[in-house]
């Protein structure tokens, strides 16, 4: 296997060739698109524009055939055991609320507990928040340790008060820690819980095999692998999918309507009301095709050299303060210029055209455990370069410079 062109991989972004100036390094918040997905989803309006699953005709019949292909090419990348268990949601945050939703209404009773992380991102808490808090149900958050890592020792004490349901992200947006999540699925369905992954980052540092991983749910937001937003993937076992009560409902998801009872259709339908974002399954069928094309080893290679070479100049640089361990990282570095607002110091990356995000990244509980107000967040993808790193570097400098 020839070793990876990093340049040549980056051509096929056409976002690139319109920003050359720019450092993008917020690919935690969203990625460039290939061309291929691009060219996928023009092609879908331009050639096979239909709605699906309810036209007479050949035209609607030849999209649904489109769609319904996009959901085997990813139920084959998860290595799902049956097609119907991808459902095709807006994004992680619509599949996660259906989680909470669906099993509040069958699997849990007023008393039950459920187990997230203190790091999760708000798309793993306030759901379950919405519906805990109406139906009694308690929440216990699993602490992290000095280096913040997740405690599973205290991981392993919560299990022991039998959590009905243990949701918990695969790899953190903010410190790019990735989790032991084959270890924690392991312990989690020992005590009897029901298992939930968030993998908003991770499906795009690792092809998550369902059959090993063997968790009852995995999502993810089609936008951070490589492509389209709205929309994602709520993957769920069979049986798992049955314990969901549907959120929406309308146009597919139903078999019989009568103002007496209404009959849900079979999977995966049942879970997809309203016209779903046909295009938008294509090009993240695309993006899937596209990705394979590459070595998946030698793309974390790549992006594993830049932290290096990110983490060794950040070494350099005196007023920093890193919260993002280098180990078992995905490429996300969080960090901190001594007393400086997280804000301040992006624009000034900003005006050396270095895009970053700052705040809190949608996990203030993260945020009020470690008493901090934010931080600087810099996310690598397979296309950024050593370039990239050194900017990004020198842009930190400069600013470092001007604020202390
Ligand atoms: N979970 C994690 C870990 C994320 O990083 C994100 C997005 O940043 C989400 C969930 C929500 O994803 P989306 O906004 O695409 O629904």
């Amino acid at each position: 296997m020839p070793g990876f062109d990093v340049q040549q991989f980056r051509q096929q972004f056409a976002f690139f060739q319109h920003h050359p100036d720019w450092v993008y390094l917020d690919n935690a918040a969203t990625m460039h698109k290939p061309q291929a997905v691009v060219q996928a989803e023009l092609e879908f309006y331009q050639i096979s524009n239909s709605n699906v699953h309810r036209g007479a005709h050949q035209l609607s019949q030849q999209a649904t055939a489109l769609f319904e292909q996009a959901r085997s090419s990813i139920a084959s990348y998860l290595n799902a055991a049956r097609v119907h268990e991808v459902i095709f949601t807006s994004g992680a945050t619509a599949a996660l609320n259906q989680i909470a939703f669906g099993l509040m209404h069958t699997l849990l009773q007023p008393g039950d507990r459920i187990l997230l992380t203190q790091l999760e991102h708000h798309a793993n808490i306030v759901p379950w928040q919405l519906h805990c808090q109406r139906h009694g149900v308690i929440i216990d958050v699993v602490p992290l340790t000095p280096d913040h890592s997740l405690d599973l020792q205290a991981y392993q004490d919560l299990l022991a008060l039998g959590p009905k349901v243990v949701s918990f992200s695969h790899i953190s947006n903010v410190l790019g820690h990735i989790q032991p999540v084959a270890q924690m699925v392991a312990l989690a369905k020992a005590a009897g819980a029901v298992t939930v992954i968030d993998g908003a980052q991770g499906v795009v540092y690792q092809q998550p095999d369902m059959q090993q991983l063997d968790c009852d749910f995995y999502v993810f937001s089609g936008h951070k692998l490589y492509g389209p937003t709205g929309i994602g993937v709520l993957y769920g076992k069979t049986s798992a999918l049955q314990l969901l009560t549907p959120l929406l409902g309308g146009g597919e998801m139903i078999e019989q309507v009568s103002f007496v009872n209404t009959t849900f259709n079979k999977l995966p339908f049942r879970l997809e009301a309203g016209t779903p974002n046909i295009a938008g399954a294509v090009g993240l069928a695309a993006a899937i095709h596209w990705l394979q094309k590459f070595n998946n080893k030698q793309l974390q290679q790549h992006k594993a050299e830049l932290l290096r070479e990110f983490y060794q100049g950040l070494s350099h640089i005196k007023a920093v303060d890193i919260l993002s361990s280098p180990v078992h990282n995905a490429g996300i570095v969080a960090l901190n210029v001594d007393t400086e607002h997280p804000a301040d110091v992006a624009v000034l990356l900003n005006q050396q055209q270095v895009a970053v995000r700052a705040g809190q990244h949608c996990a203030m509980p993260l945020f009020s455990s470690l008493q901090l107000p934010g931080a600087v967040r810099f996310s690598f993808a397979a296309y950024n370069t050593l370039d990239d790193v050194n900017r990004s570097l020198l842009a930190l400098e400069q600013a470092i410079e001007i604020l202390t």
